[in-house]
């Protein structure tokens, strides 16, 4: 294993440390195809398995991030049995005494397509600054065309890489410690020294503790204290700030801000999320449950049809947090929306949306989902399931839902699909039985 791949993620999918978050994807895609242990009889589950875990982390751009800092641990005893390398900057490949981890975002849309792909990995502060600028302007043209989350993430991914990214100072720390090891066992006694000194204030009580021992033993050793304070090359001038902040709100205009006042109000919870455009499959119906489920004349049904976001049945939504899904139903016909576990299969809530309206739900909790739906006409006398399912179809994929809590914040997320009458979507949903709906 490479220092910087230190459980072998990368190596299962056969990329490098340094990959794109879209090469790794396409990797994981071809792999998956290959693995996967209905593909083929050479196929192996372990061998899916494996490339499956080690995708869900380095396509979480957070996890990767703690995945990739997590590769920088030694100890004071091995720095002085053994030449440890410095950390190199990712992009100019020069040693980083002060590096840092960082995640930068560009927001691409198209109309009501909007993504945000990460930019990471460990820079040096020069290079950082350059990748900050180069991602806010690719987003600054790229990000804005989408509705109605294209102006969203661009404000915040802007912001995000105008104030230098976002990076865990405890990862930042854990770096300039190993750093200063580094220097101990080259013998660059000064700056290792300045390093320490640093790492003395670290969160991490362990890496203080150590760091104030080496401290002291350096200046046993003749380090000079009056050289003992580094410059902070991570200090951004007025004039990169203030670019920033034009980017993100002077050119977009009044429009955007409206909208992004409108988002960011809320006090201490922010949601955030993606904006997919699905097409509805196309309005097939199911023979076998023509026969029996044609409704006959005196078949009795539902009187009081549900409102918008009603849920049907017993759920397993929490009543004080929790994500949100919207779902847009631009179809003529009423759909049933079915949120399940995707591994259990668990029905976690089922609810109703009408025809050409917009239904909401909250208290989702965190947890990988399938989102399924089904249009039909009227509902039955217990107003949960229609008479006649029309079709029925399943998101591809499955959603992840994590809470995110920052010091001051508790985020959580708002999926938003829209269900069109005609396929035009970008994504075409996978149709299923009308069995496979109504499993419980
Ligand atoms: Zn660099």
């Amino acid at each position: 294993m490479s220092n910087n791949d230190p459980q072998g993620l990368y190596k299962a999918l056969g990329v490098q440390p340094s990959a794109t978050a879209e090469e790794i994807k396409s990797a994981y895609r071809k792999l998956a195809k290959e693995t996967h242990p209905d593909a083929s009889q050479t196929a192996s589950s372990e061998k899916f398995y494996k490339i499956s875990a080690a995708y869900e982390i380095l396509n979480d751009p957070l996890r990767r991030a703690e995945y990739d800092s997590s590769a920088f641990q030694a100890s004071a005893h091995e720095a002085k049995t053994r030449v440890i390398d410095p950390i190199c900057c990712s992009r100019c490949g020069q040693v980083a005494a002060q590096p840092r981890y960082v995640v930068f975002f560009r927001v691409y849309s198209f109309i009501v397509m909007t993504t945000r792909r990460p930019v990471q990995g460990i820079f040096c502060a020069s290079c950082a600054k350059k990748e900050g600028l180069k991602s806010s302007v690719i987003t600054l043209f790229a990000g804005w065309w989408g509705a109605p989350w294209g102006p969203i993430y661009s404000i915040g991914s802007i912001l995000n890489n105008g104030f230098g990214g976002k990076h865990e100072r405890s990862a930042d720390e854990g770096m300039v410690w190993y750093n200063a090891l580094a220097f101990l066992s080259r013998g660059n006694l000064q700056l290792s020294y300045a390093l320490a000194m640093q790492s003395r204030k670290a969160l991490d009580k362990e890496i203080a503790r150590h760091a104030a021992e080496l401290v002291s033993q350096l200046e046993k050793a003749g380090a000079d204290p009056r050289q003992g304070k580094l410059r902070n090359p991570w200090v951004t001038s007025m004039l990169y700030g203030t670019g920033h902040l034009l980017m993100a709100f002077a050119l977009p205009g009044a429009l955007a801000l409206g909208i992004f006042a409108n988002t960011q109000g809320s006090g201490a919870s922010a949601s955030y999320g993606g904006s997919r455009l699905y097409s509805s499959p196309p309005s097939k119906q199911y023979q076998s449950s023509v026969q029996n489920a044609i409704p006959k004349p005196n078949v009795p049904t539902c009187t009081d049809v549900p409102y918008n976001g009603q849920l049907l049945g017993p759920n397993r939504l929490s009543s004080t947090a929790g994500h949100s899904l919207e779902i847009r139903n631009g179809s003529s016909g009423n759909a049933i929306i079915k949120v399940r576990a995707e591994l259990s299969g668990a029905v976690v809530a089922a609810f109703f949306v009408r025809s050409n309206q917009t239904g909401q739900i909250t208290g989702i909790p965190d947890g990988r989902y399938t989102v399924q739906y089904a249009f039909g006409d009227a509902l039955d006398v217990s107003c949960r399931r229609f008479v006649h399912l029309n079709s029925a179809g399943q998101f591809p994929g499955a959603e992840t839902l994590q809470t995110e809590q920052t010091a001051t914040q508790i985020i959580t997320q708002v999926l938003s699909y829209t269900l069109y009458a005609v396929p035009a979507g970008n994504v075409t949903p996978q149709i299923i039985s009308a069995q496979d709906f109504e499993r419980q």
